[in-house]
């Protein structure tokens, strides 16, 4: 059994769809598809979501953003789906008379729990569309609602797996008795209330990595626009490097040091059970792509970069000139930690204490005012936090000469710079 993952890029429009076919025509294995919403409609969802219920008396602009959505989703099924009697038509628009009931009510107080009630059903559109598509064009599926076997705790936009009750009840669901293809969403899961859960931000390829960890798949897929993972950011390099292949560690560590590479919490469920992650692209199915899985022998990699843009330096040191020990760093780390800072790097000397972090006006305000009474801080902004793995003398030169470097650490593997 196999798992594909095709994320919102991949399904962005009829076209695309359409597209998919040749990856998944004439397949003679079991199969479990997971989806994402099209294109950019979770943005669009979340954006209506904020708007109801922090906004709700303005009914008409909520009503032109949910027109939209529905537009943009019956248009796709339109172009895709031949017969007009296709039960799809009358799920979406079941799916739309909802929404819309509930921007008629008042919310409840709880703005994660309310996000969780609406921003799933782009998943729930995308993955029915998909589903009666294929069906169409011969590629026999069944669609599944991932509610009836992903669980979670009631914990709402960020929800944890419960596994053992996810394990059982993916068994019972996609058991492979009746179909060899299953349809279903990523992203979302639900209570044992069946109230909707949603993982965090792309959290699609979490699902693909749960789902083939539970059923103990043969490998996970995830079909992206890109032919798999690079060395650096094609945005900001010229000439990147595919890497055909990398281990578990490495791509943990990339994810880490912020390469938008693979949602960061897919890699630990495969990397337990051994199962191979294969990016790929859907723009060329039969390219090599790269995979991540375990090596017995470590991989000569050529230097990977990965750029942090719009950092923030904060030195801190204490106004008595006391020595940054423990209860200097423990008073500067419960206020990191309540303001859900997380630092991307940290380096402390005797009397000085430095972290590095993304920018959020907001956030450094309160921080930096919350510590002024006991601490000297001082700030810049505008900085570029650069990291290269598997660094060379010559990659260093080629980053660092031009820059005032504010801050840089060196590992055997890592290094890192702070620089503007
Ligand atoms: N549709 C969700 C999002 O955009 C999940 C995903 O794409 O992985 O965050
Ligand atoms: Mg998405």
């Amino acid at each position: 059994m196999k798992v594909y993952k095709f994320g919102g890029a991949s399904i962005k429009d009829a076209a695309s769809v359409r597209n998919l076919l040749p990856i998944v025509n004439n397949f003679d294995e079991n199969l479990i598809i997971v989806i994402s919403a099209m294109g950019k409609i979770t943005d669009a969802l979340v954006d209506l979501a904020e708007n109801w219920f922090y906004d709700n008396e303005k009914i008409d602009i909520i009503e032109e953003k949910l027109l939209e959505i529905k537009k943009f989703h019956f248009e796709i099924t339109n172009e895709l789906i031949i017969d007009k009697n296709n039960p799809i038509f009358k799920t979406n628009e079941n799916v739309f008379t909802f929404i819309f009931s509930k921007m008629m009510s008042m919310p409840s107080l709880d703005f994660d729990f309310e996000y969780d009630q609406i921003v799933p059903y782009g998943e729930i559109l995308s993955s029915g569309i998909v589903s009666a598509f294929f069906n169409q064009e011969g590629v026999v599926n069944r669609w599944v609602d991932i509610g009836s076997c992903l669980k979670t705790e009631s914990y709402f936009r960020d929800a944890h797996v419960d596994w053992e009750l996810t394990d059982k009840l993916c068994h019972k669901v996609l058991n492979f008795e009746r179909e060899q293809i299953y349809v279903t969403q990523g992203f979302i899961g639900s209570t044992v209330r069946n109230l909707r859960t949603t993982l965090g931000r792309e959290g699609s390829d979490f699902t693909g990595a749960i789902l083939a960890y539970v059923l103990d798949a043969e490998c996970l897929t995830i079909w992206k626009d890109v032919e798999g993972v690079f060395n650096a950011d094609p945005k900001y390099f010229s000439s990147p490097k595919k890497l055909p292949a990398i281990s578990y560690h490495e791509a943990i560590e990339l994810a880490y040091y912020g390469a938008n590479v693979i949602h960061p919490k897919t890699l630990k469920p495969l990397q337990n059970k051994n199962i191979p992650l294969f990016v790929k692209t859907f723009l060329n199915p039969s390219a090599e792509g790269t995979v991540i899985k375990n090596f017995d022998s470590i991989l000569k990699l050529v230097p990977i970069y990965i750029f942090k843009r719009n950092q923030i330096l904060v030195s801190i040191s204490p106004k008595n000139f006391s020595f940054i020990v423990e209860e200097n760093i423990s008073k500067i780390f419960s206020k990191l930690a309540e303001l859900r800072i997380s630092a991307n790097l940290m380096q402390n000397s005797a009397i000085s204490f430095s972290i590095c972090a993304d920018f959020d006006k907001v956030k450094f305000d309160t921080f930096i005012n919350s510590l002024k009474n006991d601490f000297i801080v001082k700030y810049n902004t505008d900085l570029e936090l650069i990291t290269i793995r598997h660094y060379t003398k010559e990659a260093i030169e080629s980053q660092i000469n031009d820059k005032t470097v504010y801050i840089q650490q060196k590992s055997r593997n890592t290094a890192r710079f702070v620089v503007k």
